[in-house]
């Protein structure tokens, strides 16, 4: 969702942030969950139905959320820095009436997050306008500002870029009509702005879009990120994933394909294809099953927590070793340990508690005030860990210096050994499809082998997953998938100028 358009910004996430999240730029880090909602009017309150939605997307991002609601006159926005329910209140949800929303919560990739990145973005087009919140990361901001003539200094974002480029592409449409035309006298224009705007995109974008009337889903052909539609009585949702139906109460119709424009109106639902045929190529991003989606996730079929399982008993088959106590790294290393243990015979059991409720503390840089902020996030259960040989199961190492310090917390809590697995492939190359992650040479399994590794980590052995392994936990057949920070194979071509800062030795 960043503006690659900016050399800095591409290295954003190493500038040094005193008041940082503990473990951020050192785990693959999401960017934004986008939902969306249209109900039949006055049958249900979509503010607070939004504020739900969001509620169960805030682990795609923390540092702000927002929303758009239409009465079907006006638009009124409501975003600010903070999780969902330091945004809104119930006080600020009645004061949103309407039957038409987008919300949005942002993982903020700069060091320095503000107010005017928060979303949904907002235009105003002549008596009315569009709001949209976008889930990834365009790979081709340069090339579409200058063609619109915009600076990269005025440049605020690429989500920013999209809604400028539509809000242009309406007037134009709007332009060519009789004088005092209106997109509420000619819906149509949204969508002939939308049919030229698409296809200029590249990258990752799932997008949620609205006008006074119409909610709109978009997925780019690629489909690097996910989003699904639901069903209600009165109305459809859009949403990043299934749990953010669920909690509304909307039943999974199925996911937006790749490629795939879908327009709700009074008219139901109804499917576009934007893009051009050749341009649709289906590369779902396989991290969002090892790391960023929900375990109580659906996608392609698949619960997220059943493959995080699988993927623990292949990886204990392939990198069996004889210890007392198998347990995961809190939250997402969870699941596949459960099935590592389940696979290795070895007692499950856990080793770390997790505090929820620790929001951005102040850390320096140094290793101990690491392993301090490490403590803050983590604590050891003495008693299980104590005399113990513990194979620790986690699902990607990305810098390696958290993985690090909470080896050395369970080698003070008694640990007499520690077997790290993880359930994921090593993680080498950068992302530019919408995940923040550091650049190359920061990225632990880049710069060293896996001896190097295991010395640096201070552990007794190391081994991660396979990628066919990986492929078949997911069970969703062996194609399809994005993994180019597995393999350096991206699937969508790269900027020079922004590939040359991420690999810069
Ligand atoms: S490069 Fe990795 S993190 Fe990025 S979209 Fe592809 S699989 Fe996902």
């Amino acid at each position: 969702m960043r503006a690659d358009q900016d050399a800095d910004l591409a290295n954003e996430s190493q500038m040094a942030d005193p008041y940082d999240d503990p473990f951020k730029g050192d785990v693959p880090e999401e960017a934004c969950g986008v939902f969306g909602i249209r109900v039949t009017p006055l049958t249900r309150s979509v503010s607070h139905a939004t504020y739900d939605g969001l509620y169960a997307l805030q682990h795609r991002g923390q540092e702000s959320a927002g929303m758009a609601v239409s009465d079907g006159t006006s638009i009124t926005v409501v975003k600010n820095m903070g999780l969902v329910s330091n945004v809104f209140d119930d006080r600020t949800l009645q004061s949103l009436p309407g039957n038409i929303a987008i919300g949005h919560t942002r993982y903020s990739t700069t060091g320095s997050s503000t107010w005017g990145n928060a979303q949904p973005v907002f235009r105003a087009v002549g008596d009315t306008g569009i709001a949209l919140g976008h889930n990834g990361n365009l790979t081709n901001t340069v090339a579409l500002a200058a063609k619109l003539g915009i600076s990269a200094t005025d440049l605020r974002s690429d989500s920013d870029l999209v809604a400028h480029y539509l809000a242009v592409e309406i007037k134009r449409g709007l332009g060519s009509m009789q004088q005092g035309e209106s997109l509420k006298s000619h819906p149509e224009v949204l969508l002939d702005a939308l049919n030229t705007v698409l296809p200029e995109l590249k990258g990752a974008f799932s997008l949620v879009i609205m006008d006074h009337d119409r909610l709109i889903g978009v997925r780019d052909p690629n489909g690097f990120r996910p989003l699904c539609l639901g069903k209600l009585d009165n109305g459809y949702v859009i949403a990043s994933e299934t749990p953010a139906l669920d909690v509304v109460g909307a039943t999974f119709v199925r996911e937006v394909d790749p490629g795939e424009m879908v327009v709700v109106d009074e008219l139901e639902v109804r499917s576009f294809r934007p893009f051009p045929a050749a341009s649709v190529n289906p590369k779902l991003c396989i991290f969002e099953f090892v790391y960023f989606a929900r375990p109580d996730a659906q996608l392609l079929g698949q619960e997220v927590y059943t493959t995080r399982r699988h993927m623990g008993e292949y990886l204990a088959k392939s990198a069996p070793v004889e210890a007392d106590l198998v347990m995961g790294v809190p939250d997402s290393g969870v699941p596949a340990a459960v099935g590592y243990a389940a696979a290795s015979g070895i007692p499950y059991g856990q080793g770390l508690v997790k505090n929820r409720y620790i929001g951005r503390t102040f850390i320096s840089p140094d290793p101990a005030s690491r392993v301090d902020a490490v403590r803050r996030k983590l604590n050891v259960l003495r008693d299980n860990i104590s005399g113990q040989r513990l194979v620790v199961v986690d699902d990607s190492i990305v810098r390696g210096t958290t993985t690090k310090a909470m080896v050395k917390l369970l080698r003070e809590a008694g640990a007499t050994e520690v077997h790290l697995r993880i359930s994921s492939p090593p993680y080498k190359w950068p992302c530019f499809y919408g995940i923040d992650t550091p650049s190359r040479p920061d990225l632990l399994a880049a710069v060293k082998s896996l001896d190097e590794i295991k010395a640096f980590l201070e552990v007794d052995s190391i081994a991660y997953l396979g990628l066919e392994d990986l492929k078949s936990a997911i069970g969703a057949g062996n194609d399809g998938y994005c993994d180019a920070c597995l393999t350096g194979c991206y699937p969508i071509e790269i900027p020079v100028t922004i590939e040359a800062r991420a690999m810069a030795q």
